[in-house]
């Protein structure tokens, strides 16, 4: 199927040696190596060559996902896709010149790009961070349960404090337990804390289902030195079906050894094993895995600490045909995942972390691995640690 071209910049290659070209390193001649317009296409590293310029932009982003949220197109994600470029341009920007050649770059980031270079920052992300707004907003949203429409409602209600927020709640379950536990869930998860919680979790599963395969994905499988959550998911290799009901005896394990509060079940669906027709699931039905959000403690002993830590776990469980795609859907970043839907898309395909179906028909494509997601999307492998297509 061919592939819609607007201009030579954000043309797709097509063809696949084509496409292994533009993704590889580049050896720096005359003439800047053309960026590629989905993240899929690129590769992003942390840190990026523009990993200053990335900082600055990167608040002014993140005040737009505060105001409007991440969904909107043309306040919020038109911006993310612009940075999301820039993370993946493989050379240091040193004119505004340069910017302007780059794909999804408009002109009002082409002056920002411009102020950057001569000044060394960008005035709108200082003034940004100074706003109490700012700062208020970013704490309000980080609490499980409050979007960004209800952080601003709050705001505008007059919260500032966690104190504040605390009387103006709506008495959600899981916005009252969060709280309890926002100290320990406000830092940041070192790596061996990750193994330490998988390790923990997959003793658990032994005791219920042994043999189990478990993959820590999120920004950790891309190499984040600390991470917000831990993002599990879990399968039984070659076992189709063994996996069915397994979430629902973990989470009830879980809890009754208080590796779960009682109030730390953030949201629990099983939608996954409730599907009854196993290889023709309704298109509505897609993504359906059985997921649990977690507040997991980790054990003092575990870690060496004085005390037991509470932490964000995000516990997916997938049947082994579909493993592929959840790690892939999994792993992310954002940005890298909604351009891998948009890539899908115009191969006349659909993908989430549920799996790959022909967009006219419905029918499953399969792909058992990671490397399979890649090779029926038709894509050169990209190493997760390059997947880091969001600041
Ligand atoms: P960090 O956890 O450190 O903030 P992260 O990249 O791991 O960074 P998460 O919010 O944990 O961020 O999400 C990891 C990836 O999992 C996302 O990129 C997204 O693709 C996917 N994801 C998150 N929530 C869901 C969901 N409810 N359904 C499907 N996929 C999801
Ligand atoms: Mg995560
Ligand atoms: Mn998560």
């Amino acid at each position: 199927m061919p592939v819609a071209m607007k201009d030579d910049r954000s043309r797709q290659p097509s063809t696949q040696s084509e496409l292994a070209m533009r993704t590889q390193d580049t050896e720096a001649t005359e003439q800047e190596p053309t960026v590629a317009s989905l993240a899929c296409h690129r590769k992003s590293p942390r840190p990026c060559f523009n990993q200053t310029l990335v900082d600055e932009l990167a608040v002014i982003r993140q005040w737009r996902f505060l105001q409007f949220g991440t969904h909107d197109e043309t306040n919020s994600i038109g911006y993310a896709t612009a940075v999301s470029v820039i993370i993946g341009t493989p050379f240091l920007i040193e004119t505004a010149e340069q910017a302007k050649k780059l794909p999804k770059i408009g002109e009002k980031i082409v002056v920002k790009i411009a102020e950057f270079l001569e000044k060394g920052y960008i005035q709108e992300s200082r003034d940004i961070l100074k706003t109490e707004k700012f700062r208020v907003l970013s704490l309000l949203s980080s609490v499980h349960g409050i979007g960004w429409k209800a952080a601003n409602d709050l705001y505008n209600e007059g919260a500032r404090t966690l104190d504040d927020l605390r009387e103006l709640l709506p008495h959600r379950p899981s916005t009252l337990s969060y709280f309890k536990y926002l100290d320990d869930l406000s830092e940041k998860i070192p790596r061996e804390e990750v193994d330490s919680i998988v390790k923990w979790i997959q003793h658990q599963l032994d005791k219920i289902q042994p043999g189990a395969r478990l993959e820590a994905c999120g920004g950790y499988r891309r190499g984040k030195s600390h991470s917000n959550d831990v993002d599990i998911i879990i399968t039984w290799p070659h076992q189709d079906g063994l996996e069915r009901g397994v979430l629902d005896k973990l989470v009830e394990r879980l809890l009754r050894k208080r590796l779960v509060p009682n109030d730390g079940v953030l949201y629990h669906t099983m939608a996954g094993s409730e599907r009854t027709i196993k290889d023709n699931r309704p298109a509505d039905r897609l993504d359906a895995l059985d997921k649990a959000l977690v507040i997991f403690r980790l054990p003092a002993e575990a870690n060496k600490r004085s005390k037991d830590k509470f932490r964000r776990v995000d516990l997916i469980v997938t049947r082994w045909p579909d493993f592929g795609c959840a790690v892939v859907g999994w792993t992310g970043s954002t940005q890298f995942e909604r351009d891998l839907r948009r890539h899908a898309h115009r191969l006349n395909m659909k993908f989430d972390s549920g799996g790959i179906r022909e967009r006219d028909t419905d029918r499953p494509i399969e792909a058992l691995t990671e490397q399979d997601v890649f090779r029926v999307l038709q894509l050169p492998y990209i190493d997760p640690k390059l997947r880091n297509a969001d600041p």
